[in-house]
C-alpha cells in the first residue's frame, strides 16, 4: 500500500516536471508594437503619459519572470499608440506572424498592443493567420510608469496562456486583467478603467491565475487557417468606411463615404441595425451602385438579424451578425478581396 502511494507521487512529480520543462522549451516571440504597455509618464503617480515609448527590451527587463515560464524573443514591430494602428501595420504583422510559424521561429507569439485598436488587430489577425498555433494581444491600461502598472502581470499572463499547449487551435486571442477573450467577441467597453475588456454577449474563454490558464469554451467559428483570406501578397484592402445613426441622423457620411471611392459601408444602425427614412434612401442608392452595405448596431451587446426589422433583400443590405462595427469592417474589408457579391458576403458573415 505505501509502495503503491510512493509509486503515485513519483509519478505526479515526474508529470508535472515534464509539463513544466516543456513549457520552459516552448519559444514564445514577443512582437511590440507600442501602446500604454510601453507608455512613459513624467511621473508614477499622474495620468498623462506618451503611449508606445518604452523598447521591447525595457518591457521584457520589467517582467524577468517570463524567462522561467518559456524561452523569449523579442521584435519591435511598430511604437505607436494603437489609435495609430493601420492597414500598412496590420499586413506588416501578419505577414510576419505567418512566416514565423511557417520557418519554425517560434511555437507561439505575443503581441504588445495599445488598448485602443487592440481588438480590431486581434480580429483581422484571427482572419489571416495560417497556423493553428498561439497568438495573444495583451496591453495595459498604466503606463509602465505609473504605480501599479498592469503590464507587466498582464505582459507575464499573456506568456502563460500563450506557452500553455491548452491554447493552441483556439484561434487569436486577448489576455488582460487576469482574463482571456476570443479575438471575435471581445471590446474594449470602459476608456479609463483596468477591467475594460469583455465579450458582452458570451463573457471570457478562460480565466488566468497564479500563472496558470483554465479554458471554459471553445471557439466555434472558422479559424484563419480555414477562411479563404491571403494577405501574402497584398499591400492594401479595400476601402471600407464606417457610418452611425442617431436620432435624425442626416445621411451625409453615406453619400460622402460613396463619393470618396467605399467598396463598402457599414451601417452602426440602432437596436437591430435600424435607421431613418433619409439613410435608408442613402443606403438604397448605395447598394444600387454596387457598394456592399453591412447593417451592425450601435447597441454594446447582441446581434442584427435578416429580414426582422429592415427587409434586406428590398435594400440590398447584409446583416453583421453579432460583429460590432469594427468588426464588421474588417470582415468586409476581407471579405471585398475574394467577392461582391451580396450572398456570398453574407455567408462569410455567418461563418467566420
Ligand atoms: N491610446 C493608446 C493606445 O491605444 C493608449 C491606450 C492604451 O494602450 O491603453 O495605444
Amino acid at each position: 500500500m505505501k509502495r503503491s502511494l510512493f509509486k503515485l507521487v513519483l509519478i505526479v512529480l515526474a508529470v508535472g516536471f515534464t509539463v513544466t520543462a516543456l513549457a520552459q522549451n516552448t519559444r514564445v516571440k514577443i512582437l511590440a508594437t507600442g501602446g500604454t504597455i510601453a507608455g512613459a509618464g513624467a511621473a508614477a503617480e499622474r495620468a498623462a503619459y506618451t503611449a508606445g515609448k518604452l523598447p521591447i527590451d525595457e518591457l521584457l527587463n520589467a517582467v524577468p519572470q517570463i524567462h522561467k515560464l518559456a524561452k523569449i524573443t523579442g521584435e519591435q514591430v511598430a511604437s505607436i499608440g494603437s489609435q495609430d494602428m493601420s492597414i500598412e501595420v496590420w499586413l506588416k504583422l501578419a505577414k510576419r506572424i505567418n512566416e514565423i510559424f511557417a520557418k519554425n521561429e517560434a511555437d507561439a507569439i505575443v503581441i504588445t498592443h495599445g488598448t485602443d485598436t487592440q481588438e480590431e488587430t486581434a480580429y483581422f489577425l484571427d482572419l489571416v493567420v495560417k497556423y493553428n498555433k498561439p497568438v495573444v494581444l495583451v496591453g495595459a491600461m498604466r503606463p509602465a510608469t505609473a504605480i501599479s502598472a498592469d503590464g507587466p502581470k498582464n505582459l507575464l499572463d499573456a506568456v502563460v496562456v500563450a506557452a500553455d499547449p491548452k491554447s493552441q487551435g483556439r484561434g487569436v486571442m486577448l489576455a488582460m486583467n487576469e482574463r482571456v477573450f476570443d479575438a471575435r467577441s471581445v471590446t474594449k467597453t470602459n476608456s479609463t478603467s483596468l477591467e475594460t475588456f469583455l465579450s458582452t454577449n458570451f463573457g471570457p474563454v478562460g480565466l488566468i491565475y497564479d500563472q496558470k490558464v483554465q479554458y471554459y469554451y471553445n471557439p466555434v467559428r472558422k479559424p484563419g487557417k480555414d477562411t479563404p483570406y491571403d494577405v501574402s501578397g497584398l499591400t492594401s484592402l479595400p476601402r471600407v468606411d464606417i457610418a452611425y445613426m442617431y436620432a435624425d441622423a442626416d445621411p451625409t457620411a453615406i453619400e460622402a463615404f460613396v463619393k470618396a471611392g467605399a467598396k463598402g459601408i457599414v451601417f452602426t444602425g440602432v437596436g437591430n441595425g435600424n435607421m431613418n427614412k433619409k439613410n435608408y434612401d442613402a443606403i438604397k442608392a448605395a447598394t444600387s451602385k454596387g457598394v456592399v452595405v453591412v447593417r451592425a448596431t450601435r447597441t454594446p451587446g447582441g446581434r442584427v438579424t435578416l429580414h426582422d426589422e429592415v427587409d434586406d433583400d428590398a435594400l440590398g443590405t447584409v446583416v453583421s451578425d453579432d460583429l460590432n462595427a469594427q468588426k464588421a469592417r474588417i470582415l468586409l474589408m476581407l471579405a471585398l478581396t475574394k467577392t461582391s457579391d451580396k450572398a456570398k458576403v453574407q455567408d462569410m458573415f455567418f461563418q467566420y
